[in-house]
């Protein structure tokens, strides 16, 4: 039978990527986005992936994402938490607005959506889920405070439903990149990347593939669960 996967935050960057990887393997994807219409549009023609418009920070679109998901599919067996979004500022201009929405976006969306989903994934006995958190949820970032708390809640999301979900044959991991080559990073200045690549051991930014190739990974084993694993090219090890 063919699996089924969601994947959060999948119009562009890591989760476009996720999402098309997992569909060329004949897995239905259902690739959810939250503002960018065209891109996802063309993630349905291009590639023939399904796709909904919701915003996970918020439950009853959750709600929405996974009953769309369990009428028309039946099942889901895989649960890709990709949605996040990041801030640079100093502690005392961070406002309870930017924790809100940083809280809901990145770690509300990933526990209100394996909330749901795991229900499914209970009954059939199997699955798989995995959260993309950050080498910042690993290390602390300066300046990027609430996002590195986020990222650390995600990790311990992975690691406390790992052990309690292990006994349904439900496997949880987290994937933490390091700097990966999208739109989140396009604020950075060449001559920043350079002195970026120069603390990394193997000289070089990330890419969506790197990811998506532990991802594709993760679905096929059987054995690891409640794992932070780290892409980094060696940037923290
Ligand atoms: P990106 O900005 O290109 O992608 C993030 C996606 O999340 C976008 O498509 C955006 O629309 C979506 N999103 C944001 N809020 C949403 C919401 N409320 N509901 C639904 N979708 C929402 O960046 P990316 O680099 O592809 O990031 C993907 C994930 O990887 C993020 O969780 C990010 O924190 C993580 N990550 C990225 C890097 C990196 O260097 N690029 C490093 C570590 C972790």
């Amino acid at each position: 039978m063919e699996k089924v996967a969601i994947v959060t935050g999948a119009s562009r960057g890591i989760g476009r990527e996720i999402a098309k990887e997992l569909a060329k393997q004949g897995i239905k994807v259902v690739a959810n986005y939250n503002k960018s219409e065209e891109k996802a549009k063309e993630l349905k023609e291009k590639f023939n992936i399904d796709i909904f418009k919701a915003d996970v920070s918020k439950h009853e679109e959750v709600k929405k994402i996974v009953d769309y998901t369990l009428e028309k599919y039946k099942t889901i067996d895989i649960l890709i938490n990709n949605a996040g979004i990041a801030q640079s500022k100093l502690i005392i201009d961070v406002t309870d607005d930017d924790w809100k929405r940083l809280v809901n976006t990145n770690l509300y969306s990933a526990f209100a959506m394996t909330r749901e989903v795991c229900k499914t994934m209970i009954n059939n006995k199997k699955g798989c889920i995995i959260n993309i958190s950050s080498i910042w949820g690993i290390t602390g970032a300066s300046m990027e405070t609430i996002y590195s708390i986020t990222k650390a809640g995600m990790d311990a999301l992975t690691k406390s439903l790992a052990k309690e979900l292990g006994p349904s044959n439900i496997r949880v991991n987290s994937i933490a990149p390091g700097m990966i080559n999208t739109d989140m990073n396009k604020e950075w200045t060449q001559e920043e990347i350079e002195e970026i690549k120069q603390e990394i051991p193997l000289e070089k930014i990330g890419k969506v593939e790197d990811i998506s190739k532990c991802v594709n990974w993760l679905i096929e084993d059987n054995y690891t669960t409640g794992q932070v694993i780290s892409i980094n090219g060696g940037w923290v090890i």
